[in-house]
């Protein structure tokens, strides 16, 4: 093969937009992933590009949350018994992470991504001819009960102090921007300078063209095969062996597997989420993604029809499905939202890699000369995905980094 910078493991959309990014910056690039690009974690997500996000997802402390979770009865999380004890330490630590210094420490060091997260998409969105697939239009939070709306509000007024912009809304104030949801809640949150993507996965393949476009070369190969030879990182493809003297790790869900031989042991675990696709109802579709905190899933126009994404599933990332919070939630979701035939008989499945810390880790690779990291981006990585590459492709090329990376270094954990 020709001369290779860096190799990028995994092709998701964090991979894509870093191997882009480095390409951008002249470098030449190997993409290596075992499958189709984005067609992991990255293909059936969410589609939104939450820029503003501000707290993460705490543990549930509610006791009442947590017993219902404990019997298997919730429909916003699940989990394998079998898996629990190995992934207790990470549960406990995560647990710890919802303490308001530590929400406080997230908001902090994740904002800089944040706020810039949108306005990379919409730049690689541009020269990859990707902007048909983005919608400008928010997102919304719709709240059964006043009980519950009244809990979100403490929330609401720090990152309102934060300058993050939302809206407040009565029942007809979220009906006027979703008609088709049913009239059986009290409140809505509307976020407008959220945005939202009609197909992840067609985006992740116009970055990858782009890529392409640019000189880089995507190849099928093991990431696992990864290894030290003549002071270079080598790894086996379809094409043969391909040697960069720079590697990055964006294999997501799956970075660990790599790592862990390595002995780089970072807390990374996952949380499972599943989708359906549903026609919808007549020509009742919606607008934007809006979701159902109380109950605890999302509904997103797809190009594929009205994508309905679940929360939480706490198990190995290569456990068989088990996706039995549609059977929990199915009668709820169809209260409120208008969603017809079912496309699919399976669910898809994905892993969000999620950290304790709820934050990635970008960066070298501890004690791993020439390696770099960029995985753990949990809920938000399709959002962070291009502006994780820009930053990353920053540190490895000697810029001044956008932001401090220190928030995002991986010996936090060690
Ligand atoms: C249900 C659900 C809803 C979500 N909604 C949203 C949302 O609305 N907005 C948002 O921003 N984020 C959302 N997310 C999170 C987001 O989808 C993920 O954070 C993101 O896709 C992670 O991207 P990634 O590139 O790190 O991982 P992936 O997309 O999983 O990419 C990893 C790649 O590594 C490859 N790989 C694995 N092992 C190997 C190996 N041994 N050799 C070679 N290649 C390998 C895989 O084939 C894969 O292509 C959601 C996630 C889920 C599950």
């Amino acid at each position: 093969m020709a001369r290779t910078d860096v190799i990028v493991l995994g092709g998701g959309i964090v991979g894509t937009s870093a191997a882009l990014h480095l390409a951008k910056r002249g470098l030449a690039v190997a993409m290596v992933d075992r499958g189709g690009v984005g067609e992991g974690t990255s293909y059936g997500n969410g589609g939104i590009l939450e820029g503003n996000t501000y707290f993460p997802y705490p543990f549930p402390t509610n006791p009442k949350t947590l017993l219902r979770i404990a019997l298997k009865q919730a429909t916003e999380a699940n989990y394998h018994l079998s898996y629990l004890p190995k992934m207790l330490p990470w549960l406990f630590a995560y647990w710890q992470a919802g303490r308001p210094e530590h929400m406080f420490e997230f908001a902090n060091g994740m904002r800089p991504l944040f706020a810039a997260a949108n306005a990379e998409h919409e730049l690689l969105m541009k020269e990859s001819g990707a902007e048909k697939y983005l919608r400008k239009n928010g997102w919304l939070k719709i709240y059964r009960t006043a009980e519950y709306y009244q809990k979100a509000q403490s929330d609401l007024d720090i990152i309102a102090k934060a300058g993050i912009q939302f809206q407040l809304l009565d029942q007809a104030g979220a009906l006027a921007l979703e008609p088709n949801v049913a009239p059986i809640f009290s409140n809505g949150v509307f976020w407008p300078t959220a945005a939202s993507i009609s197909n992840p996965l067609a985006v992740t393949q116009a970055y990858a063209a782009r890529f392409a476009a640019l000189g880089g070369v995507v190849l099928k190969g093991d990431a696992r095969s990864l290894h030290r030879a003549n002071d270079r990182w080598r790894v086996d493809t379809d094409e043969g062996p391909v040697d960069a003297p720079q590697a990055v790790i964006a294999l997501g869900p799956w970075s660990q597997k790599v790592l862990d031989p390595m002995g780089l042991k970072l807390p990374l675990e996952v949380k499972r989420g599943y989708h359906l696709h549903f026609k919808p109802r007549g020509n009742k579709g919606l607008s934007r993604p809006t979701l159902d905190p109380e109950v605890g899933y999302l509904v997103a126009p797809m190009e594929q029809g009205l994508r309905l994404t679940t929360g939480a599933e706490f198990a190995s990332v290569d456990a068989p499905p088990t996706p039995v919070q549609f059977d929990r939630l199915m009668p709820k979701a169809r209260e409120l939202f208008p969603l017809g035939e079912q496309i699919e008989q399976a669910a898809w499945m994905g892993a969000r890699p999620s950290f304790p810390d709820s934050r990635p880790v970008i960066g070298r690779a501890p004690g791993l000369k020439d390696l770099w990291l960029d995985f753990g981006h949990t809920h938000w990585g399709l959002t962070l995905g291009p502006v994780s590459g820009r930053l990353l492709a920053e540190m490895m090329t000697g810029a001044t980094p956008f932001c401090d990376p220190a928030p995002y270094q991986a010996e936090r954990f060690l």
